[in-house]
């Protein structure tokens, strides 16, 4: 098992510092272009997610990302934020729903980081905070 921890201030531009940060991580995993790719969408998508709708864009906040992979490749992914919380889970995963029209969010983000993984979680309370989590499992190239 090899884990990390990264925590950062929930403003937008860390949000490419935690995202490369996250890649850099699995770099000596030796992951194909495409699987790189789809964590680095991933990544993206749950990043700005806590940023923009947990703490609403206040900037106030900490951001929390934690991964680990075990002995059989299997990557797990969560991302934690202390902000507002979902009170329809159920909705917010559906595809197009978006509770922020007027910031131009297309309402895709979990249905992308759904596709691209083996399974997705989301733990979620309202007033209290957000974490999700996925699991992907990685081809080994050695
Ligand atoms: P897009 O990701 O396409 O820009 P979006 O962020 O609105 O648009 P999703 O990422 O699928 O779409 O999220 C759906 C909805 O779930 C959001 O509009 C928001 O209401 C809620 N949500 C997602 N992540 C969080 C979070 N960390 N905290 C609070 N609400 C969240
Ligand atoms: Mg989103």
């Amino acid at each position: 098992m090899n884990e990390m921890t990264l925590e950062f201030d929930a403003l937008l531009e860390n949000e490419v510092f935690a995202r490369t940060s996250g890649v850099a991580f699995l770099l000596p995993y030796n992951l194909s272009v495409d699987e790189l790719m789809e964590i680095k969408t991933i990544l993206a998508e749950m990043i700005v997610n806590s940023i923009v709708h947990g703490y609403q864009n206040s900037q106030k906040g900490k951001v929390v990302l934690r991964m680990n992979v075990d002995n059989e490749y299997v990557l797990k992914l969560s991302v934690s934020d202390k902000g507002v919380g979902i009170s329809d889970i159920l909705r917010a995963k559906e595809p197009l729903y978006t509770t922020r029209k007027d910031l131009e969010r297309s309402g895709m983000g979990f249905t992308i980081i759904e596709s691209f993984s083996d399974d997705m979680e989301i733990e979620s309370i309202v007033d209290e905070g957000t974490t999700i989590t996925i699991h992907k499992k990685m081809k080994f190239y050695g």
